[in-house]
């Protein structure tokens, strides 16, 4: 069974204008995918999809065998646990501390803020900063989000997403927003996690170059369709 099937998803958000149409692939555990199109291709929106952040419409996505679209609010949580999210704006709280940050994504993303370091076993503030240690911010651990670098907050964003152990990760455009320098630190943060601990990565890249540097296989989408799903070397220049 693979990690994850995408089965003819065509997704809109407005009647007659699929902005995904019959997408399907499947995701075998461990792989390092690169999905790359224009701006509007539909990326963003697929990602959405696979963790049902935005509803799924037509097709079926299925996680670890399970259909996500058919979950109830628990089954979805328990799909969402396994699935961690990476964005372009990174998407911290910016008055919590980094570490807060990092747990916080324990919570599965509910909104209650208050008093999040008192809520966390010791054994998990441990986890936290292990993992911000492994990206090399442990010394942040207490600063205010805002006080970090666009890369370094997005190191926080990979920790956040890291702490609940999940099966996968998406990242939808994590470098976006990042000089060249950050955003090669950040790739290869991405590839040694998928490589150390096993974890699946899905990364949006608009930038061909880097999605052949990093990649073993690329999904290529334009104007909603997958029109290349190969091997990165296989992947013409022309793209
Ligand atoms: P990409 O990530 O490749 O840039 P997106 O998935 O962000 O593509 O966007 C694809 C198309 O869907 C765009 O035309 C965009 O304007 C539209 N779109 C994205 N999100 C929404 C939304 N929430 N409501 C309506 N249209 C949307
Ligand atoms: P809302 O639905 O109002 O955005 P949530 O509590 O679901 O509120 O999300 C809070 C924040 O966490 C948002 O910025 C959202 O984009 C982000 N978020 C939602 N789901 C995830 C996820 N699986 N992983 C990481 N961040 C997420």
């Amino acid at each position: 069974m693979s990690l994850l099937e995408v089965n003819g998803l065509t997704k809109s958000y407005q009647p007659g204008n699929p902005i995904l149409k019959d997408v399907s692939f499947s995701v075998e555990a461990g792989e390092f995918i690169a999905v790359i199109g224009p701006s509007g291709a539909g990326k963003s929106t697929m990602l959405r999809c696979l963790n049902r952040m935005v509803d799924i419409g037509e097709g079926q996505v299925l996680f670890d065998g399970r259909d996500v679209g058919a979950q109830n609010k628990k089954g979805l949580r328990d799909v969402r646990k396994n699935i961690g999210m990476v964005f372009q704006h990174y998407n911290l709280v910016p008055r919590l501390t980094v570490i807060e940050n990092v747990l916080h994504g324990r919570f599965g993303y509910k909104s209650t803020l208050q008093g999040v370091l008192g809520r966390f076993t010791e054994e998990e503030k441990r986890k936290a900063f292990d993992l911000l240690g492994k990206l090399g911010i442990a010394e942040h651990a207490y600063k205010r989000c805002d006080q970090l670098s666009g890369g370094q907050q997005q190191r926080v964003g990979i920790c956040r997403a890291l702490i609940q152990d999940p099966k996968i990760i998406l990242c939808d455009e994590p470098i976006a927003s990042l000089d060249p320098n950050s955003s090669r630190i950040i790739m290869d943060h991405l590839k040694t996690i998928s490589i150390e601990f096993g974890i699946t990565c899905i990364v949006n890249l608009h930038q061909v170059d880097v999605a052949k540097d990093y990649a073993n296989r690329i999904i290529g989408l334009r104007k909603g369709e997958v029109v290349f799903d190969g091997p990165s070397p296989l992947l013409s220049q022309r793209f």
